[in-house]
């Protein structure tokens, strides 16, 4: 059975409602944690990572793997399952999820799936955001009576705040396959993955390189990115947009322009 077989071809607004509920009674506790792939976002890294008490390259070494999007050469960060036959989460225990008030997205979402529509509105490029159901056979919670809209799913599951931090990261997975985005250059997948998921790495980039001097970024900003993770992730899709030339959301200092003018 393939992923798009037990997506459920109906369209869901924030007022659909569904019956379900997952809890450590049913028979069927802690199936959906083996045999998937788990795409991590930006939020998703910085939040495990705290919760285990690592730094970002020890956990995206232990923890991940990266895997470059077909269509548009994109690199994302894909949750290592454990290399059993049946491929098993590495922070699940029979008890359940050892990670749990910091799990991914994607494990909050479940079993509800997200999707954007992409269409041209009057002031350019609309989005259209939709929900659908993924209704796999092992899983019985749609057997369960509790009742529930997608928005009150989605705010018993905590997606809002994941949804608030990622947002302008996946605006670029939306924009990812428009007409006319070029491949990415190895050096800009590593630049992306960076910017993506390593904050500590990013950190360091910022700081202990030229990139300072080069581009105009406002005093309190430049603070916020010294302590704070959030701040860095979100500059880091700034940062990927400029790079991959999306928008031009970082400004070259003038002086700086002017030397290359010189130079030219
Ligand atoms: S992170 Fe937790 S909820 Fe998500 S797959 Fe792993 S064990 Fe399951
Ligand atoms: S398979 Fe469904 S009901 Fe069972 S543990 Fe997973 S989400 Fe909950």
């Amino acid at each position: 059975m393939s992923k798009l077989d037990v997506v459920e071809p109906v369209k869901l607004s924030l007022d659909s409602k569904f019956k379900f509920r997952c809890h450590k009674g049913i028979k069927c506790f802690t199936r959906c944690c083996s045999n998937i792939d788990i795409l991590l976002t930006p939020y998703d890294v910085v939040r495990l990572k705290k919760r285990l008490g690592m730094s970002s390259e020890e956990f995206i070494e232990k923890y991940t793997y990266m895997k470059n999007d077909e269509k548009s050469s994109h690199p994302y960060a894909m949750l290592k399952m454990n290399e059993d036959a049946e491929r098993k989460c590495p922070f699940l225990t029979p008890e359940g999820c050892t990670v749990y008030t910091d799990r991914p997205a994607n494990c909050r979402y479940y079993p509800i799936g997200q999707g954007t529509l992409k269409k041209q509105g009057k002031d350019g490029i609309e989005e259209d955001e939709f929900y659908f159901f993924v209704r796999e056979p092992h899983c019985y919670g749609y057997h369960e009576k509790k009742q529930w809209t997608v928005a009150s799913w989605r705010e018993d599951q905590g997606v809002d705040e994941y949804d608030r931090v990622n947002r302008e990261w996946k605006t670029i997975q939306i924009r990812k396959n428009l007409p006319g985005h070029p491949e990415l250059s190895e050096s800009k997948q590593i630049q992306f993955f960076m910017a993506s998921y390593d904050t500590d790495r990013f950190r360091r980039f910022i700081f202990e390189s030229n990139f300072l001097n080069v581009f105009d970024i406002d005093e309190e900003t430049v603070e916020k990115l010294r302590t704070d993770d959030v701040e860095l992730i979100q500059f880091g899709a700034k940062y990927i947009k400029y790079i991959t030339m999306l928008e031009e959301t970082l400004k070259v200092k003038d002086e700086v322009l002017k030397a290359r003018e010189k130079k030219d």
